[in-house]
């Protein structure tokens, strides 16, 4: 595999994978990122990929919680693991017939959309078989991170299942070693160096 290029964007599903899994919650004080978030989205910021969040939010069509507090939340969630990209965000839930609800592959592609790349140069990060198959709907590349809420089959059907968001990031960076771009690198050629 000698063609392989970083991602176009890393869209990451929010509840149990960004942040610890809290159902329906509307209270910021409770959100707490997962290991490794901070750090593998320092990775992929540093390195020029775009990150976003692609999340189900059903709680809002349920009434468990408002809009409103679930801004807070998401708020909370950039106050903590820094700003994204993109949100996209789907308050439906599976009664609403909706293109957006995962497993459907709607939010992938409104995300892909917003940062101006195809859907099939995204990863798609999620902690469940709903992540998985929204983005193999969506044609993007789609990396498990199991947790103890995941079921056996959900890791056994993944195509890629990864450790933690440490393991993601150096799957999806190792993919991009080659040359430096000149222009991200405009004394390299001055050196002589024409890779590093
Ligand atoms: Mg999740
Ligand atoms: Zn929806």
């Amino acid at each position: 595999m000698f063609e392989k290029r970083r991602p176009g964007a890393v869209l990451f599903d929010r509840d149990g994978t960004l942040i610890r899994d809290v159902p329906y919650n509307g209270d910021p004080d409770r959100v707490e990122p997962m290991p490794g978030a901070i750090e593998a989205l320092g990775r992929l910021r540093r390195a020029d990929v775009p990150v976003a969040v692609v999340t189900n939010q059903s709680g809002v069509a349920k009434g468990l919680l408002s809009a409103d507090e679930m801004d807070q939340v998401n708020a909370k969630v950039e106050e903590l693991l820094g700003p994204f990209d993109a949100w996209a965000i789907c308050v439906h839930d599976d009664a609403d017939g909706c293109t957006c609800r995962k497993p459907a592959p709607g939010l992938v592609i409104r995300a892909a959309a917003v940062l101006d790349v195809s859907p099939r140069d995204c990863v798609v990060v999620g902690d469940i078989g709903r992540d998985m198959e929204a983005a193999r709907a969506a044609g993007a590349r789609g990396i498990l991170v199991p947790t103890q809420e995941t079921l056996r089959e959900e890791i056994r059907q993944a195509s890629e299942v990864a450790d933690d968001l440490i393991d993601v990031v150096d799957r999806v960076l190792s993919d991009t070693e080659g040359p430096v771009p000149a222009a991200a690198a405009p004394w390299a050629r001055a050196m002589g160096w024409s890779r590093w």
